[in-house]
């Protein structure tokens, strides 16, 4: 659990590296989602929460056009302009934060020059959304900061989450969808936040307060290599455009579940039939993902789950033999329901668990990676936590 001493120690790193007083602290959170993978750019559904995991920014502005930046993560500082920022320009880790500067002036938005210090929470590059916790922190930080008008409340949020989805695909270059965003800047805490992509339909908050019923949401970050910017989630977004191309539709949400067999048949290429099977079948089972929680039908929710984590496996070809090892031991050791969770190719899956069995399911886990020879995994339970905020 994260500790309420970080926006102090933020504030102290930040008196360290620019001498004098932050003007606050902010922090957004990281995420994992519960259901609906890749299915955001394809103006699907997706269901993600909050983790306690945050990313913590302290900031100042400057009087000049100046961005200097440091991560308590990455070594060195980094002087960037911000007038230097061209759309497409790939600054490293840094283009994650300044490219938030950058999408706020293209919307119209006036900012000045910021010094900025991050301590990020939320394990890097695990699938469980740094980028997006980096990007919604560093965003209402210059809201306050630079009082801009129109991010405040949930339609400004989503505004919010607009400019910073901008910001990781034109300024850091990876072709994420909105669900990151958007998980961070308006989950609640104890709910899971239901999102419509196929237009601009105002998100659902789903209750999913675990510990009522006995149970626990464990995290299995497997800590195998994973980057969105190394083309494979990419590469999967384009067999989706030409899906849709072939199809002569506006995007895969038009395939009704009811209709899906016809619209295989008439695609070209079995490739093709399975990335389209996946993302119909896996927005349906979003929305029956919701009426089980609803019901609080756990039976459901496992069969839900086993057949999104087979799909990501087989159709939408994502998962890796880490995450399958984990979802699999999970299940055998006594986890109701268990997938992979993010955008794929290593990263992290999820379990629900008896929160008696924590820890004995965590132990297995770790047996099983350790007898595979994969890495040590990163296990830890999570409680749906709040938004991005304000810390001091
Ligand atoms: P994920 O979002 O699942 O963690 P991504 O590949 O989308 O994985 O984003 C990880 C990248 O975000 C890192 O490689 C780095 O460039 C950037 N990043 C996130 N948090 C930080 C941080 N605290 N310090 C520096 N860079 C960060
Ligand atoms: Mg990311």
């Amino acid at each position: 659990m994260e500790g309420r001493n970080i926006p102090v120690a933020v504030a102290g790193a930040f008196r360290d590296a620019f001498a004098g007083e932050p003007s606050g602290v902010w922090s957004a959170p990281g995420r994992v989602n519960l259901i609906g993978e890749h299915t955001d750019y394809n103006r699907g559904l997706c269901l993600p929460v909050a983790i306690p995991h945050r990313t913590y920014v302290a900031a100042r502005p400057r009087k000049d056009r100046r961005v200097r930046i440091l991560s308590l993560q990455v070594p060195g500082e980094r002087t960037i302009s911000l007038d230097g920022l061209l759309s497409g320009n790939r600054g490293g880790w840094a283009a994650y934060a300044v490219g938030v500067l950058w999408a706020l002036e293209q919307a119209g938005h006036r900012i000045g020059g910021v010094d900025l210090v991050v301590d990020g929470r939320v394990p890097l590059g695990s699938g469980l959304s740094s980028s997006a916790a980096l990007e919604c922190a560093v965003a209402l930080a210059a809201v306050d900061l630079f009082r801009l008008d129109g991010f405040h409340g949930d339609e400004g949020r989503r505004a919010l989450a607009g400019v910073c989805v901008r910001a990781e695909n034109d300024v850091a270059g990876a072709p994420t969808g909105g669900m990151d965003q958007s998980a961070s800047l308006l989950a609640r805490r104890d709910t899971a936040l239901l999102l419509d992509f196929d237009g601009d339909v105002a998100p659902r908050h789903v209750s999913f307060d675990l510990a009522a019923h006995g149970l626990s949401l464990l995290v299995m970050n497997t800590r195998a290599v994973h980057s969105l910017d190394d083309g494979q989630y990419g590469n999967r977004r384009e067999e989706c455009a030409a899906a849709v191309g072939e199809l002569g539709l506006g995007s895969l949400r038009d395939v009704a579940p009811a209709d899906l067999d016809l619209a295989l048949r008439r695609l070209s290429s079995d490739l093709l039939r399975r990335r389209v099977r996946h993302v119909v079948t896996e927005v349906d089972r979003v929305t029956r993902t919701v009426a089980a929680l609803v019901a609080d039908d756990f039976a459901a929710l496992s069969e839900l789950f086993a057949h999104s984590h087979a799909s990501m496996r087989d159709d939408f070809e994502i998962s890796s033999a880490e995450l399958d090892t984990a979802v699999e031991t999970a299940i055998s050791a006594g986890a109701l329901a268990a997938r992979m969770t993010g955008g794929g190719f290593g990263g992290s899956a999820i379990a629900i668990v008896p929160s008696s069995g924590v820890d004995d399911i965590s132990s297995a886990v770790a047996n099983a990676f350790s007898a595979k020879g994969f890495r040590e995994p990163e296990l830890f339970p999570v409680r749906a936590d709040g938004p991005a905020r304000r810390e001091r």
